[in-house]
């Protein structure tokens, strides 16, 4: 279960305050597959960043996977998140200067994991979305959609159990969207939680359960919905 209660975030810009939640509570049980929508500036992705370890709320609690996050050490923080958690940006976030095994290889470098076995697994992570003639391209080598889905190995490498994605589809064109978005779907079938921000009704009617953000405010933050 992943769970916000009465979680509020106010980003400080000098001395000037922006309230970015105001009140969220939101439970999410394992292995849902949930959209976000709502207007520009609503408050999704900061939702995703405080489910995903990057941020911390200003006040509430955040609960992962049963365990209380809210207070973690930073360190704590950073090694849940690299277990644990996978993302996928709109703008794939790619390093331009490692060729695709390497990105993909990127979290386990992180986890301590030894390298001839980083090399084996994110070429087998690469084979699965398709792109095992691409591992020993650079990014800039790489089409749109194909940037997209090394972003998606990468992610999965760890073998997650929350992946949060933040508009993947918006640098895509329709077509190669849909594939992509496909391709995490079939990835996600067999166990993690999926969080996908998005303003495509397409990609909406495709989650299980949609929650709609509105001015730092989910207006249906239980899984059976709001209350009649
Ligand atoms: P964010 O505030 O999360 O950065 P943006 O407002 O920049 O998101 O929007 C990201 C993309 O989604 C842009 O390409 C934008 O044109 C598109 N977009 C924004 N709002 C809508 C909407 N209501 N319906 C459809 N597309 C939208
Ligand atoms: P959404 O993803 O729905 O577009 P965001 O979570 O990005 O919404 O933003 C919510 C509000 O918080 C907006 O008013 C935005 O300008 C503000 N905000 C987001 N990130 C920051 C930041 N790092 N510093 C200051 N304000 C921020």
């Amino acid at each position: 279960m992943i769970e916000l209660a009465n979680v509020t975030k106010v980003y400080r810009k000098g001395r000037v305050e922006v309230p970015a939640l105001r009140g969220v509570d939101l439970r999410i049980a394992e292995g849902e597959h949930v959209a976000l929508m709502g207007p520009s500036g609503a408050g999704k992705s900061t939702l995703l960043y405080l489910m995903g370890l990057m941020e911390e709320p200003t006040t509430g609690r955040v609960t992962l996977f049963g365990e209380d996050v809210t207070n973690l050490s930073d360190t704590a923080r950073s090694r849940l998140r690299g277990r644990t958690i996978g993302f996928v940006f709109q703008a794939f976030n790619l390093i331009p200067q490692l060729v695709a095994w390497q990105n993909v290889a990127l979290p386990l470098r992180y986890q301590g994991v030894p390298r001839r076995q980083q090399k084996e697994r994110a070429l087998a992570m690469l084979e699965r979305v398709g792109l095992a003639d691409r591992s020993e391209h650079y990014p800039a080598e790489l089409s749109g959609g194909e940037e997209q889905r090394v972003a998606i190995a990468r992610a999965l490498v760890i073998e997650p159990r929350l992946i949060l994605a933040d508009e993947p589809t918006g640098n895509l064109d329709t077509r190669t969207g849909r594939a992509v978005l496909g391709l995490l779907e079939s990835a996600v079938a067999d166990g993690p939680t999926l969080l996908i921000v998005t303003h495509d009704q397409e990609v909406a009617a495709r989650a299980g359960r949609v929650v709609r953000v509105v001015d730092g405010q989910v207006l249906d933050g239980s899984p059976s919905g709001p209350p009649k």
